[in-house]
Parts: structure tokens; sequence; C-alpha cells
């Protein structure tokens, strides 16, 4: 209730009074989902690195304080740092993407983003939001190449298609990408976030007018792909600790992310709760 009153009172002071959550910083051991696609991230800020003879590309530099964490990441795994070469990112918020300025200069990787999300990037956060949350700043960074939906990024046999998924932000990307694992072909997608934040405007929203029907889009697309390892801009979406409690414990006991069960409930999930909060914001509650 105090931090209601607050909101109402002073979004700014409000967005200030939540502290990150300590999951977010708290390191994760690094370890292999399938074939080349390993999680180098904490243990819910999900970082991904697709490690191929060419170099590697790393998915989401998460916060500022997340690099040193990120690379010893990669180093545990034993690949080197300095050899990525790509850098994407989910989507323009600081927990998925303030650690790019920093990665970009250790590693002169080059940096693609989503079209409608570049701008963002680039100036450090939205030019303007009443939100005043603290995710919607970070350090800006320069953007090599602007994608649109469909686009592809490949580099030493692998690659991962942008999907444009957005309501979250306008330019919010699921990434997906075929990892081959023992004689097989996974489909791995990397959900960018189907989740409205506290404070988003589905109706009425001179900033950000389409946002709810991009919401829609979003759903639309995501039920539409084809999944076998079920992944996303954070650990929570998926389960991804108790996942990887499972890896190994039984011999040719299936891959733990293999989960297209989960991923469909996941997102049905997040669309009830999606169509729930427009229709009370239609209702004008
Ligand atoms: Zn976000």
């Amino acid at each position: 209730m105090k931090t209601l009153l607050l909101s109402l009172v002073c979004p700014f002071l409000a967005a200030a009074a939540f502290a990150d959550p300590a999951e977010w910083t708290e390191p994760f051991p690094p370890h292999k989902i399938a074939g080349n696609l390993y999680y180098v991230g904490s243990k819910d800020l999900a970082s991904y690195l697709v490690a191929t003879p060419e170099g590697h590309i790393l998915i989401n530099s998460s916060l500022e304080s997340s690099v040193p964490l990120i690379r010893a990441s990669v180093e545990e795994l034993g690949f080197q740092f300095t050899d990525v070469k790509i850098l994407l990112i989910s989507h323009a918020h600081s927990d998925h993407c303030a650690g790019s300025a920093e990665i970009l200069k250790l590693t002169k990787a080059q940096y693609c983003v989503m079209t409608e999300d570049a701008e963002a990037v680039e100036n450090g956060g939205p030019k303007r939001s009443r939100l005043m949350a603290s995710y919607l700043q970070f350090p800006p960074a320069k953007v090599d190449r602007r994608l649109k939906d469909g686009d592809t990024v490949s580099l030493g046999g692998s690659t991962l298609t942008a999907r444009l998924t957005p309501g979250h932000t306008p330019g919010c990307t699921t990434w997906t990408m075929e990892v081959a694992e023992a004689g097989r072909s996974l489909k791995a997608v990397i959900i960018g976030s189907p989740n409205v934040n506290p404070g988003y405007r589905l109706v009425n929203n001179a900033e950000y007018p389409n946002m709810a029907a991009d919401y829609e889009r979003t759903f639309a697309v995501l039920k539409g792909l084809p999944v076998d390892l079920f992944l996303g801009a954070h650990g929570g979406y998926y389960g991804m600790i108790e996942k990887q409690a499972k890896i190994g414990t039984s011999q040719g006991a299936a891959n733990p992310f293999i989960d297209p069960e989960g991923y469909q409930g996941y997102v049905a999930d997040r669309e009830r709760a999606f169509l729930a909060e427009w229709e009370k914001q239609k209702a004008g509650e």
C-alpha cells in the first residue's frame, strides 16, 4: 500500500524504492543447454553464449555490474570472452542491455538490435517516459546493425533468427535457433518478454499507442513458434534453476531444457495475465 500511495504521489520515488532483486546479481553455474548453446547469466538474468569456431555470439549484456560475472562464466566454460564477435539483446531495458557499452568496449563485437529498440539503446533509454522506472536508464551504446522481424544473425555455422515480439518494449526480440545435439536438431526459443510491467498503460497510451495490439501480435507469434528448448530473458520464465539441477542426474535422462509443454503453458499463462490487465484497464479500474 505504501508503494502504491508513493507511486501515485511520485512515480520516480516509487521506482527508486525498488531495489533490483538479489537473484539478478547472484552468480550461477554456467552450463551447457544443448549443442553449442550455453547459459552464462546470473541466478535470474539470463545471458546465452553461442560458441562457434569463428568466435561467439552473446545474448544479453544484463546490468553494468553483470559484465564481470558473464565474463567469468564464459571463461569457466573454457571460452575466451574477447572471442565474442556479436552481441544481441532481448530488449532495451537495463536488466538486459546496460552492460552492452562495456562489453562492446572489451570485445569490439558487432551490436545487432531490433530497429524499434535501437534508438532507446543508442540514447541510453527511451527519450521520454512517464514511467520513470530505473530500468529505462542505462549507458548508451552504438548499434552496428538494425534488425527487422525475421532477420538472421550468423557466425561460424550457427544462425539465430530475430522475431519481433513487441509490447514489453517496441523492439522486444525473441531469438530462435536450431541447435545440433546428438544427431538431432533442436529448436531453441529465447522469449524476449511477454510481461506487462506495473504502470504500463494498455489503453490511451500516447507514448506507445499500439501497445495492446503489439502484445496480441506477440502472443500470436509465440504460440506459433515450433519449440524444443524453452528459454527466456529471465531464468524464472522457464524454471532455469530447477532444470539445471536435473542435468545429468540419471543416465540417459532427457535434456531438462526440452520442454514444449512448459513453453506453451507459460505463454498461455502470460497471455491470460495480459488479457486480464487489458480488461481491467479498459473498464477504467
Ligand atoms: Zn524488461
